[in-house]
């Protein structure tokens, strides 16, 4: 997948290559030879210690330094709903990309956010996407990839202050992630996050539920980064395919971050001819210039299972 792309200055008369798609000032730019991030520094916008996760991988394909700025992130939108996400998960990588680009002074960052609630195809199971982006405003360009997992720990329960919480920590995975407890109805606050004792849970259970109108506790997850290991789990392989995709170059203008933008769908029903909504290829495109290229990912004589035909198996 890719991020949003700039929009390109019109080219100059007579500026025009032969090239496919390498138009205007971007072929210029970039060039073939070295990858244009080798030896250059990046600042991760995190509060939550997401360095370990994310500057290995880049560091690793073209050899980009990455820095933490510590930034307050979370004037952008915080898991426990305090304060609520305004864009999209993509937007919202970037706004806070460049929250540590400011911070920093400099022109290429890099953030991550997640999103994690019911899967919309499984919504009793819930599923985690990470996005991770690398936003250089030298070169006016956005790369980003994400990663879906059905593997991220998000637990929550309610609870009186003398009730038995052994099958919830189990299933929470505490102490290895930690919890946040607050009131279960009426009132906001108190709130406890990053909980790792037990002695520090039920002081906060007995302190929430007196606080609350019923009398109960709110015990859920923490699913800050920090607190949440199956949760850094999944930054760490959007990461890695962020990584990966920076270090692919277009091949028409030699910009970092060549990789899928589409899906073309469309495979015949063996029965009926009749095309089903299954991936046939997909189009790998760049973030500057206009190059794009199919690559089918089924053989043309291959023919869908006639249960997946709206026709034969209605
Ligand atoms: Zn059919
Ligand atoms: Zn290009």
């Amino acid at each position: 997948m890719l991020g949003r792309r700039r929009t390109c200055d019109p080219p100059a008369s007579g500026d025009r290559t032969t090239s496919p798609g390498a138009t205007g000032p971007s072929s210029r730019r970039w060039g073939q030879a070295d990858h244009p991030y080798t030896g250059g520094t990046a600042v991760l916008a995190t509060k939550h210690d997401k360095l370990p996760l994310i500057a290995p991988p880049l560091e690793a394909a073209v050899g980009l330094r990455v820095e933490a700025v510590a930034v307050d992130t979370d004037a952008l939108g915080t898991f426990t709903g305090d304060i609520l996400r305004q864009g999209s998960p993509l937007d919202t990588a970037i706004a806070k990309a460049r929250l540590g680009m400011n911070a920093a002074g400099r022109p290429l960052g890099l953030a991550s956010e997640g999103s994690i609630g019911p899967d919309p195809s499984m919504p009793l199971v819930h599923s985690d996407r990470e996005i991770v982006v690398l936003v250089d405003d030298k070169n006016g360009i956005v790369v980003w990839e994400s990663h879906s997992s059905w593997d991220v720990v998000a637990s929550s329960t309610s609870v009186g202050p003398d009730e038995d919480l052994g099958s919830f920590l189990y299933q929470a995975r505490f102490p290895g992630h930690l919890l946040i407890v607050r009131p279960n109805c009426g009132a906001l606050h108190p709130i406890h996050k990053g909980i790792a004792s037990l002695a520090h849970l039920t002081a906060a259970v007995a302190e929430c539920a007196a606080a609350a109108t019923d009398g109960s506790a709110r015990v859920e997850t923490d699913l800050r980064a920090h607190a949440c290991p199956s949760r850094r789990a999944v930054i760490a392989v959007a990461a890695e395919r962020l990584a990966n995709r920076v270090a692919a170059r277009c091949p028409a203008c030699g910009a970092p971050g060549w990789g899928r933008i589409d899906v073309l769908r469309g495979v015949p029903c063996a029965w009926c001819g009749t095309e089903v909504p299954r991936p046939r290829a997909e189009i790998d495109g760049c973030v500057d210039c206009e190059h794009r290229r199919t690559r089918s990912i089924v053989s043309a004589e291959v023919r869908a299972d006639p249960g997946e035909c709206p026709y034969c198996n209605p």
